[in-house]
């Protein structure tokens, strides 16, 4: 008896080592992909804010949301003179999401050292996922509620529609974001299959858990870092 229960511990003790060793490699993963997504929606800002330097208009960016220059979001009169700028049809924060998101895949898809892959597979899910989630809003809303949902993309949508009076352009540019990040995930999802990725869904859930922490910290970061941008 003893001998068997000598293994039988043995074998506890593995397996308890083998569930420690992959806590850490989630938290590791969930540290990762917090940070590729809060550098993701600077970068995302920091677009909108060159942008609107290009145009001749100042203004302020950070973690969240553009403003006037100068200004904090918990400031009352934040977006006194942006919100009355006449709005501009160039714009880098989308494409930049867009181009990460396709970047990533390619990065998962076509790298032979697994460090990154695994940085792209972050890089991915972690773009495609900010502008699926809001383009899937702006997309679905009107369908389920009749009310309008306004992001970026639709912004564009309404802009193109003042251009050209066709009405058609309105839910276009969410239509193209919407289809290009979904298949990106899609591809995302397919390669961890076939590469026969083991617990590809749980580390798929702790990206998910990674953008929702990511953004809660993105929303405090955003009134007290951000970037002034002056019309070049
Ligand atoms: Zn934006």
């Amino acid at each position: 008896m003893w001998p068997e229960s000598r293994s039988r511990r043995k074998v506890l003790q593995a397996d308890k080592q083998k569930r420690v060793g992959r806590n850490g490699t989630y938290l590791k993963w969930l540290l990762i992909c917090m940070a590729v997504f809060m550098i993701s929606i600077f970068a995302h800002e920091c677009g909108h804010g060159f942008a609107n330097a290009l145009a001749g208009i100042p203004c302020s960016t950070g973690f969240n949301r553009v403003g006037d220059i100068y200004k904090y979001p918990k400031d009352v009169d934040f977006r006194e003179y942006y919100s009355n700028a006449e709005p501009i049809l160039l714009d880098f924060g989308v494409p930049c999401t867009l181009i990460l998101s396709v970047v990533g895949t390619i990065l998962y898809l076509k790298s032979k050292k697994e460090k990154i892959r695994n940085f792209g597979a972050a890089l991915a899910i972690g773009n495609s996922l900010l502008r699926l989630i809001p383009c899937s809003f702006v997309l679905f809303t009107p369908l389920l509620t009749g009310r309008v949902h306004i992001e970026d993309e639709y912004e564009t949508g309404q802009l193109l529609v003042g251009m050209t009076g066709n009405d058609l352009f309105l839910y276009i540019p969410a239509f193209v974001s919407w289809i290009l990040t979904a298949a990106c995930l899609a591809v995302i999802i397919r390669m961890a299959r076939k590469r026969k990725t083991e617990h590809a869904a749980a580390y798929f859930t702790v990206s998910v858990l990674a953008m929702c922490v990511g953004f809660a910290i993105a929303m405090v970061l955003d009134n007290y870092v951000r970037i002034n941008w002056q019309p070049f």
